[in-house]
């Protein structure tokens, strides 16, 4: 479903994705974790374009993200057509992007959606109420109605769960696991170990830019082969 090959990012002199290849299967979770600035989120910014790749190549269905090819040359997407592929890729922040002056329903119907996604995070009863009126786990709930919305081929989420409070994330954290089951393809930077060790299918490391490990679950926290990544993991487990 999501291939990078070979993804090189730098901003100016800072090389912050270093020769970066990855397959996520469709159907299957993949969880990103690593330190602060090793280049989790400039990982998912680059699977939709938000961030332009210096070098290598990112394809979502076999289709080549951002670029379209002519002989041997690439040229870089026009703004809609780069927006026609991005709204097939759904993105759900940290902080809950949705628009303040829109009701929960008015927020997802915006989209595409309707209370149907509501109730499927849980929310059909808070469908006339505005972000102010919901708590952050529930506006992220309805953030993610919304991804839903645009009937993603895959949803990207950096860190949802990061800017609640503890008592917040597992309601969120059972939302992802839900769509996890039902099998839609997804990417996830969190620091939530236990939700990656239950949920994900492949747990990428990666640190200084690189993915210094990636496996299942069991082997990347149970036997880790780095020293990085050993100290990475007692550091956050
Ligand atoms: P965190 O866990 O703190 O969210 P991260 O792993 O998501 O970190 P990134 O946000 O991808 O890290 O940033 C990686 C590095 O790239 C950092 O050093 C950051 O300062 C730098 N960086 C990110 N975006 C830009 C930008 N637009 N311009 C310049 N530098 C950037
Ligand atoms: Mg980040």
């Amino acid at each position: 479903m999501i291939e990078l090959s070979g993804v090189h990012k730098s901003f100016g002199t800072l090389e912050v994705l270093h020769d970066v290849t990855l397959s996520v299967p469709a159907g299957s979770v993949t969880v990103i974790i690593g330190p602060s600035g090793s280049g989790k989120s400039t990982l998912l910014r680059c699977v939709n374009h938000l961030e332009k790749v210096d070098r290598g190549r990112v394809r979502v269905d076999g289709e080549l993200i951002g670029y379209r090819r002519a002989g041997n040359k690439l040229y870089e997407l026009s703004e809609r057509h780069i927006l026609k592929q991005r709204a097939r890729i759904g993105f759900v922040f940290q902080t809950f992007n949705l628009f303040p002056h829109m009701t929960a329903l008015q927020n997802v119907r915006e989209a595409g959606g309707g209370i149907e996604l509501l109730e499927k995070v849980g929310l059909a009863e808070k469908a006339a109420s505005y972000p102010r009126q919901l708590s952050g786990g529930q506006q992220q709930r309805v953030a993610i109605a919304r991804a839903l919305a645009r009937d993603p081929k895959l949803i990207l989420f950096d860190e949802p769960t990061s800017a609640l409070d503890p008592e917040l994330v597992g309601e969120v954290l059972d939302v992802m696991r839900d769509l996890a089951r039902a099998g839609t393809t997804m990417v996830v930077v969190t620091h939530e170990i236990g939700f990656a060790r239950e949920v994900a299918d492949t747990i990428v490391f990666l640190d200084g830019g690189r993915v210094v490990e990636q496996g299942p679950p069991s082997a990347v926290l149970d036997r880790p082969q780095h020293e990085r990544t050993r100290a990475f993991l007692s550091k956050v487990l």
